[in-house]
């Protein structure tokens, strides 16, 4: 699984994949060290979250617009876990777009739809 790109910025080769690349973010053509180095991405904006238990579990793995939205949307979602999932307390008022989702195969009885 190795996703090898060369860095717009320094020519230098890198894997998307390294523990590096995926801490410190950036573009999909930047390598780490230039993303780091140029304050490219500081934070990580992007969360996982994961709903329902067990085997049956989904995650869902947004990207934020800022650190503050992604805190937010955290926070909102844990209080409002255990209730059916529902998207509760303002979540709608959070942007944010969804990079990855992740469905349990799941034959959920009684889920409100
Ligand atoms: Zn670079």
């Amino acid at each position: 699984m190795k996703n090898i790109k060369e860095c717009i910025h320094c020519g230098e080769e890198f894997s998307l994949h390294c523990p590096k690349k995926r801490r410190v973010g950036g573009k999909i053509n930047e390598c780490p060290d230039c993303v780091e180095e140029l304050g490219l991405e500081i934070k990580s904006r992007v969360r996982a979250f994961t709903t329902g238990d067990g085997k049956m579990s989904a995650m869902q793995i947004l990207r934020f617009e800022n650190e503050d939205d992604a805190d937010a949307y955290g926070k909102t979602w844990e209080a409002n876990r255990g209730w059916n999932n529902q998207r509760r307390g303002g979540l709608n008022n959070v942007a944010f777009s969804k990079v990855g989702e992740n469905i349990g195969n799941s034959n959920h009885k009684g889920k409100a739809s």
